[in-house]
Parts: C-alpha cells; sequence; structure tokens
C-alpha cells in the first residue's frame, strides 16, 4: 500500500502512516495499482495543489480526508502533486477535495504522488526517453552568455527577442535549445489562433491566467530564415518547430513561413523542419508541406467530434478539416505525430479509444505523443458531465500498442532526417 503524502503550512511534505493513497481518475477516486507507479523520476517537482486537502483511504477501509495536522494541532494541511518532465505520462490525477470557495487551479500537469518502502512513488508511466528534456540541461549558469552571443548576432532579431524573454521569463526548452543550438528549438511566428482551446497555455480562456503572453508581433521572413538556418545548420538532431507555447496557429501564416521553408531549404538540407498546429487551416497546411516541410504534430484532446469542439472550440474550422490537412501531408510524405492531451478517466474511456483507433487508421498517422493535459481537473470535467469510466492509463496505452502496433507511442517529437 502506498501512504497519503500532503504539505503542512511551512511546505514541508510528510506521510500520513495510517491513510492509504488514492488517486482520481474522471471523476473517481481509485486506490492505484503497482503498474499505474514508479519511482519519483529525476527532473520531476512537487508542489502542494493550492485551496485542496488530500484525500485517502484510512485505517478502517474508509474514505478520510484531512485539513488539519494529525500530528500538529491546529496546523493545516494541504494536498500535493507531482508535475512529470517529458517522457513520463501520468496515470492518475491526485485525489483531493476543494476547500470552500476555492479558486481554480492554474495550468499545470498535477499528478498523484505516494509514499512506500522510504520512497516517494508516482502515478505515472515512462512513455519515451527524456535524455534531451532532462530539467537539469536547462535554464544553467551558461545560459544568459549563449542567449547574449545570439542576440549581438543578430541584433535585428525580434523572434531571438522573444526567445530570450521566454527563457529567461518562461524557462522554455524550445526557446533554450536555441540558444544552445542542439535538439528541438522553437521559432514562434503567430499571435492570433482558430480555436479558442479550454486549456490554452498562451491565452486564457479558463478563470486563471495563460502561463505565458503571446508573441505581439509577425516577424519578417528573413527573421525566420536566419534562426531556422542557424539552428539546423549548427545543432545535433536539429529540429525547428513552428507552433510554441507563446503563439497561436502557426499555419495561419502559411505565406510567410512557406517562403521562409522554400529559403532554408536552398541552403540546408540538413535536420527536421516541424510545425505544431490544431491543423485545422487545411490551405495554410498544403501550402507549407509543397514548400518543404517534414513533419507535423497535430494537437488533438478528443477524436470525438462533439468532445473536440467541446474543448478545442474551432471558430473556423472542423475535425474533419483536420483529417484532410493530415492526410494531405502524409501523401506528401510528412511524418505525422498525434500530440493527444491525455486526462486519467476521459482519454482512457471506451468512447475516446475507439475514436482514437479509428482516427489513426483512417488518417494513418505515424506517432501518438502522450501529453499530460495542464488544467484543473474539476474545471475540465465541468465541460464533459456525462464522462463515463476509464480503463485505465496503462491499459489504454497496451490496447493501443495492440490495436495500432504501427503508430509509435512516445511523448515528444523525434528527428525525421
Ligand atoms: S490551438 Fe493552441 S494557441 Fe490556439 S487556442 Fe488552442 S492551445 Fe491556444
Amino acid at each position: 500500500m502506498y501512504l497519503t503524502l500532503y504539505a503542512n503550512e511551512k511546505g514541508e511534505l510528510i506521510e500520513h502512516p495510517g491513510m492509504g493513497m488514492l488517486g482520481r481518475s474522471g471523476k473517481e477516486w481509485l486506490e492505484p495499482i503497482a503498474e499505474e507507479m514508479i519511482l519519483l523520476p529525476e527532473g520531476s517537482s512537487l508542489v502542494t495543489v493550492p485551496y485542496r486537502i488530500p484525500v485517502g483511504i484510512d485505517e478502517n477501509g474508509k474514505l478520510a480526508y484531512f485539513d488539519y495536522n494529525p500530528f500538529s494541532a491546529g496546523e493545516k494541511v494541504y494536498a500535493v502533486a507531482a508535475l512529470l518532465p517529458q517522457g513520463f505520462s501520468r496515470t492518475l490525477l491526485p485525489a483531493c477535495t476543494s476547500q470552500a470557495n476555492a479558486k481554480e487551479l492554474p495550468l499545470f500537469g498535477y499528478t498523484a504522488v505516494g509514499f512506500k518502502d522510504g520512497e516517494i512513488y508516482v502515478a505515472a508511466v515512462q512513455s519515451d526517453e527524456h535524455r534531451k528534456w532532462h530539467p537539469e540541461r536547462y535554464n544553467t549558469k551558461e545560459l544568459p552568455g549563449k542567449i547574449k552571443l545570439m542576440l549581438e548576432k543578430y541584433p535585428e532579431n525580434r523572434i531571438l527577442r522573444q526567445l530570450a524573454h521566454c527563457s529567461m521569463e518562461y524557462g522554455c526548452f524550445t526557446a533554450q535549445n536555441i540558444f544552445c543550438q542542439r535538439w528541438e528549438g522553437g521559432i514562434p511566428t503567430m499571435n492570433i489562433c482558430n480555436a479558442n482551446c479550454i486549456g490554452c497555455i498562451s491565452e486564457s480562456h479558463t478563470g486563471v491566467e495563460a502561463p505565458q503572453d503571446r508573441i505581439n508581433f509577425t516577424p519578417e521572413t528573413k527573421e525566420i530564415v536566419e534562426i531556422g538556418l542557424e539552428h539546423l545548420n549548427s545543432a545535433p538532431e536539429a529540429i525547428i518547430s513552428f507552433g510554441q507555447g507563446c503563439e497561436g496557429e502557426p499555419s495561419l501564416n502559411a505565406r510567410k513561413l512557406s517562403e521562409a521553408i522554400k529559403q532554408i531549404r536552398q541552403s540546408s538540407a540538413k535536420g527536421t523542419i516541424n510545425i505544431n498546429t490544431n491543423a485545422g487551416y487545411t490551405e495554410g497546411i498544403t501550402m507549407m508541406c509543397d514548400a518543404g516541410m517534414d513533419a507535423m504534430r497535430v494537437t488533438i484532446f478528443s477524436c470525438v467530434e462533439d468532445n473536440y469542439n467541446s474543448y478545442h472550440r474551432p471558430s473556423t474550422y472542423s475535425l474533419s478539416d483536420v483529417k484532410s490537412s493530415i492526410k494531405y501531408a502524409k501523401d506528401k510524405h510528412l511524418t505525422i505525430s498525434m500530440n493527444l492531451l491525455i486526462f486519467p478517466g476521459f482519454t482512457d474511456t471506451k468512447e475516446e479509444m475507439e475514436s482514437l483507433v479509428d482516427f489513426a487508421q483512417e488518417c494513418n498517422i505515424d506517432m501518438i505523443q502522450l501529453r499530460n493535459l495542464n488544467i484543473d481537473p474539476d474545471f475540465l470535467m465541468s465541460h464533459f458531465p456525462n464522462t463515463g469510466s476509464g480503463i485505465g492509463i496503462t491499459n489504454f496505452i497496451e490496447l493501443l500498442q495492440k490495436e495500432i502496433p504501427r503508430v509509435v507511442i512516445g511523448s515528444y517529437t523525434h528527428p525525421v532526417r
């Protein structure tokens, strides 16, 4: 049995010797099974869950929650959760309940934790190797110097100034990779979007602030080409990705991005040119495919049309446009990934799984990236009140591997060239 962990007012992490751990799946609280738990991976953060108190199983097997420290009279306690690094997919949400007048939670991927044999465990599975995304490789003391060097080399480039801001203010990994000249680097270019996703991280559509501000200018082709060539020609395992956390929908900028892709490919055949997109603007996607793009990652919360519309709230396109974009890109030999926003107790329900398998087969996608959805669980569930029970994320992954064995299951984009 895993024990419940909680935090006191000093933010100290404490295990409750008499309270068994619970996790949450959709609207249900469950006792975790061994397959759903791993030792807390390096690079994880442990956080208190604001305005939430822990729920567990007491010695009599009864559901119990506690808002005061049983070992320090009158001291308030708080639920705790882990935030996972790339490469790990959450299997259970934290079991906690709201205090009165509790505010909505900030946009993070809250994951259940427990304590056993002197170790902290988390409800997760490893879904990809995390060498390149290990937090110890980021926010290093050398970073400001690398940023300064690149800004001096391209003093007029506004995108680089944006990426410097994102690196230092938000700790964005793909922004830092541009200055560190390695792996996947982000190139943001667009501040508007044709969707209004509930959990958008660059423009708030909930009661909480978006963690990032959107880029507030549209760069020139020259600025895009400068960074693209610099990165593709110098970075190992190089990828440049349009569509970052600080922008809207990049394909709406297809004219400039297509021109940039052509100019980049005229000078260099190195690396991978990728777009992170909702793929709703088919005309823009086809333009960029024709220009020479190599890969496309499409963000999807649900392949069930009504649920897709309820989450992404597209303003000018439909799920069938998304399919058309993907099919065109496949015909053009792009590598297609689905950035599946996973939420235990929703993604692993029968209806969602069946529609996902159908979608993956119909569109012949190459990879499903399991992305922990950053959102307040109660807020999300309030939009999907009729959600049935899930089969568990570990069973869900097994089923995907059985039903669509050709599709790679992972958690981030890999180079295709
Ligand atoms: S597609 Fe991206 S930028 Fe647009 S609303 Fe959704 S999350 Fe936000």
